[in-house]
């Protein structure tokens, strides 16, 4: 994909030395971006500016926490955020995740990292022309894994999955987030409804099923991403692979 169709990152950082040094990976691998320094300058943008694509915020902005940057913007848009922090702390990647973040970076991260992350993000983007109109396409394939969302059915290898009702939702809700990490109680509110901490170790109970389903090789998965102490993640498999 030519780095002119990616649109344009907005970046915002208040730091002027990791706001140049994610300038500079962008201009090298040739994406077109824009920096801005707070909160009240990201959303400024976001709302005025038609050209964007993806946004990667900094949490510990000088004006407001970048959380509620993210919260604002999913009022109107899907846009994907990668979320970079100096904070340790996983709740403050858990809060940046439960209010939209698509993926997040610990301060001090690598450029190749954040690349990487990049370019996920842009193919989900490519991926699901509607996601920044909330439209969800009715079937899904990921290498040897197809799910037709209209019939309820996922497939392996073109052969049908045998999921019990709380792993397909599981898988589904996964699948049409793919690329994206959903924190345990996003996965929760969505799939049983509520987000109680003592429903975790279900979940958990339930993705090991699910994964013994679907993954060859239980000790290196290839669907599903496991971060630990936030939640899961559907990984978008080599497209020659199935
Ligand atoms: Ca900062």
């Amino acid at each position: 994909m030519a780095a002119s169709d990616n649109g344009t990152i907005l970046v915002v950082e208040d730091d002027a030395a990791v706001r140049n040094l994610v300038a500079t990976a962008l201009d090298v691998h040739g994406y077109r971006h824009r920096e801005v320094a707070s909160a009240t300058a990201a959303l400024l943008e976001l709302t005025s500016a038609r050209d964007l694509s993806l946004v990667i915020l900094d949490l510990g902005l000088p004006d407001r926490d970048g959380v509620e940057v993210i919260r604002t913007l999913r009022g109107w848009s899907l846009m994907p955020v990668i979320v970079l922090s100096a904070r340790q702390e996983d709740a403050d990647k858990v809060a940046a995740l439960d209010a939209g973040a698509d993926d997040y970076l610990t301060k001090p991260f690598s450029v190749d990292e954040l690349l990487a992350r990049v370019r996920v993000a842009l193919r989900r983007l490519a991926y699901e022309p509607g996601a920044l109109s909330q439209q969800q396409p009715a079937t899904y394939s990921n290498g040897p894994l197809a799910i037709d969302y209209d019939a309820g059915v996922a497939t392996l290898a073109g052969k049908e999955l045998h999921l019990t009702p709380i792993e397909y939702k599981l898988l589904a809700l996964l699948a049409k987030n793919t690329g994206k990490v959903l924190t345990h109680n996003f996965i929760l509110k969505e799939v049983w409804g509520s987000a109680l901490a003592s429903d975790l170790p279900s979940l958990r109970v339930f993705m090991a099923t699910l994964r013994k389903k679907i993954e060859p090789a239980a000790d290196s998965p290839r669907f599903i991403q496991t971060h630990v102490g936030i939640g899961y993640r559907m990984l978008q498999v080599d497209a020659s692979e199935s």
